[in-house]
C-alpha cells in the first residue's frame, strides 16, 4: 500500500511520509493506492467483535507493514475511548451518535487516532515534534484534546482572540500540560499566515521538529471509516437497503463513507446533506463544481465554499458526474428549514438534534419519501449542548450540559497573547 497525490499520482508516498507531511508536496491531498475488500466473514461475523477490534481490522488492511499489529492495537483502543451508539429515532431511521468524545463532535474520532498515530511514527526521533495548528474553534480543541498527555509531542494552537466562542476557548485553553494556547490579536486568517511562516522559519525548522495536523491529514480520515462499520454492526436487520445521511462541509466524513463502501460495506447510499453552502449537492445536479465563498449558516462547521475532500471523492469517481451519482445524491437545507426539522422530530420523536445532525435527518427525511424500504442511519456530528444557544431558542427548553463540557467551563484559562506577527510565535515554539 502506499499513498498518492491528488493532483499527481506519480507523487507516490509511505503512509508514515504522508501522515508527517499532511499534504503533498504539490498542494494535492493523499489517497490510498487500493481498498482492500473485506472478507464476507468479516461481514458476517461483525455484530460479534468489539468497536476496538473491528476497527483494528479496518485499520490494518491500510496500515499493514507501516505500523506493526501491537502498536496498532493500541493506537486503536487509545483512540477508541468512546463508544459510537447508533439510536432509534424513528421507525427505520437511526442517528449514529457520534459526541460521546471529549470535544462532543465526531471529530475526536480523527484527531485522537492521529495524535497516536504520529507519536509512534516520531518514536524512534531523539527530540519531540511540535505540532503548530491554526484554528477557528472546534477542530482546534479536538487536535488538543486528542494529543493532550500523548507522550513525545508538544502542540501550539493559535486561535484568533475574541474569535471564537465562550466555549471553544474554554476547551482550547484550559488543557494545560503539553498543550500551548497562543491568543493571536487578530483572524482566523492571521493566524494560519503566521502557521505557513513558522513552517517556512529556518531558524524554526533547525531547532524544531514540526508538523501540522490539519483536516486533510489521511490519519484523519482513516479513523472516520471505523464507526460506519460500527453502525452497520449494530442494525437489527442487516440484509434492508441501507443508506448513510452525512452533514457535510468539507466531505471528511463523507469520504471515509466512500473509503468503507469501496472496501465491501453494503452501503445502498449516501446523502451528502448541507446547509446553503451546497457546492456538491450542485454538483450532483449540473455536473458543474462551482466553488464560491463561504455562507455563515446556524450549522457552521460545514459552511464551506470549497470542500477540501472533493479531490479525494473526485479522484475515486474519476471525475466523472455519472459515478458519483450511481450511490450518491445531494440535499440542501435552508437555516430555517434545519430549525423546522429540529423543532419536528423533537416533537414527534422526543430526540435532540443539534443543527448539523438535523440537516443530515432532512436529507435521510428527503430521500426516504420516495424510497419508503431503506434503513436510513444519520450522523450525528456533535452533541445538541455544544449549539445550546441555538437549539434552546429553537425548543423553548434548556438543554442539559454532559459534566464533561460542563467541567472545562469552570477551568482556568490559560493563554499567551500575542501580536499577529511570526517573531513573538518564534519565540514561544523555541521556549516549549
Ligand atoms: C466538521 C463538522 C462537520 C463537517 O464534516 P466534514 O468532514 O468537514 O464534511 C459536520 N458537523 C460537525 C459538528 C463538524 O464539526
Amino acid at each position: 500500500m502506499f499513498f498518492y497525490s491528488t493532483n499527481n499520482p506519480q507523487i507516490k508516498t509511505s503512509f508514515s511520509e504522508a501522515v508527517l507531511q499532511g499534504i503533498a508536496p504539490d498542494g494535492g491531498l493523499y489517497m490510498p493506492s487500493a481498498f482492500p475488500v473485506l472478507p464476507a466473514e468479516f461481514f458476517s461475523t461483525i455484530h460479534r467483535l468489539s468497536f476496538t477490534e473491528m476497527s483494528f481490522q479496518v485499520a490494518r488492511r491500510f496500515l499493514q507493514g507501516s505500523i506493526g499489529d501491537d502498536a496498532l492495537e493500541e493506537i486503536v483502543s487509545g483512540a477508541l475511548q468512546m463508544d459510537a451508539p447508533l439510536a432509534a429515532v424513528q421507525p427505520g431511521v437511526y442517528a449514529l451518535e457520534l459526541f460521546h468524545g471529549p470535544t462532543l463532535a465526531f471529530k475526536d474520532f480523527g484527531a485522537r487516532f492521529l495524535a497516536r498515530t504520529m507519536a509512534h511514527l516520531t518514536a524512534h526521533l531523539d527530540r519531540e515534534i511540535t505540532v503548530l495548528v491554526a484554528t477557528s474553534g472546534d477542530t482546534g480543541s479536538a487536535v488538543a484534546q486528542g494529543f493532550y498527555n500523548v507522550p513525545g509531542v508538544k502542540v501550539c494552537l493559535l486561535y484568533p482572540s475574541g474569535g471564537v466562542s465562550f466555549i471553544q476557548e474554554q476547551q482550547l485553553t484550559t488543557l494545560g500540560g503539553n498543550i500551548t494556547a497562543v491568543e493571536v490579536e487578530g483572524t482566523f486568517d492571521d493566524c494560519q499566515r503566521m502557521v505557513k511562516e513558522a513552517f517556512a522559519d529556518p531558524s524554526l525548522a533547525a531547532a524544531l521538529q514540526l508538523t501540522s495536523a490539519n483536516s486533510i491529514n489521511i490519519a484523519r480520515l482513516l479513523p472516520q471509516m471505523f464507526y460506519y462499520f460500527h453502525a452497520f454492526a449494530q442494525l437489527e436487520d442487516r440484509r434492508k437497503p441501507l443508506v448513510f445521511s452525512v452533514p457535510s462541509g468539507n466531505f471528511g466524513n463523507l469520504t471515509a463513507g466512500l473509503f468503507s463502501w469501496k472496501m465491501g460495506l453494503p452501503v445502498h447510499r449516501f446523502i451528502a446533506a448541507t446547509n446553503r453552502n451546497d457546492v456538491v449537492p450542485e454538483y450532483l445536479k449540473t455536473g458543474q463544481y462551482r466553488a464560491r465563498p463561504s455562507l455563515a449558516t446556524i450549522s457552521n462547521a460545514m459552511d464551506v465554499g470549497a470542500p477540501s475532500n472533493f479531490a479525494r471523492m473526485a479522484a475515486l469517481f474519476e471525475y466523472d458526474p455519472e459515478s458519483f451519482r450511481k450511490i450518491m445524491t445531494g440535499y440542501a437545507y435552508s437555516d430555517e428549514e434545519t430549525k423546522e426539522y429540529i423543532r419536528n422530530v423533537y416533537a414527534q420523536c422526543g430526540y435532540v438534534l443539534d443543527p448539523h445532525g438535523a440537516v443530515a435527518f432532512a436529507g435521510l427525511h428527503s430521500y426516504r419519501r420516495e424510497n419508503r424500504e431503506v434503513t436510513g442511519v444519520f450522523l450525528e456530528t456533535a452533541h445538541p449542548a455544544k449549539f445550546r444557544d441555538i437549539v434552546e431558542d429553537i425548543l423553548q427548553q434548556e438543554i442539559p450540559m454532559p459534566d464533561r463540557l460542563a467541567a472545562c467551563l469552570d477551568k482556568t484559562k490559560k493563554s499567551i497573547r500575542i501580536e499577529s506577527s511570526l517573531d513573538p510565535l518564534r519565540d514561544i515554539l523555541l521556549s516549549l
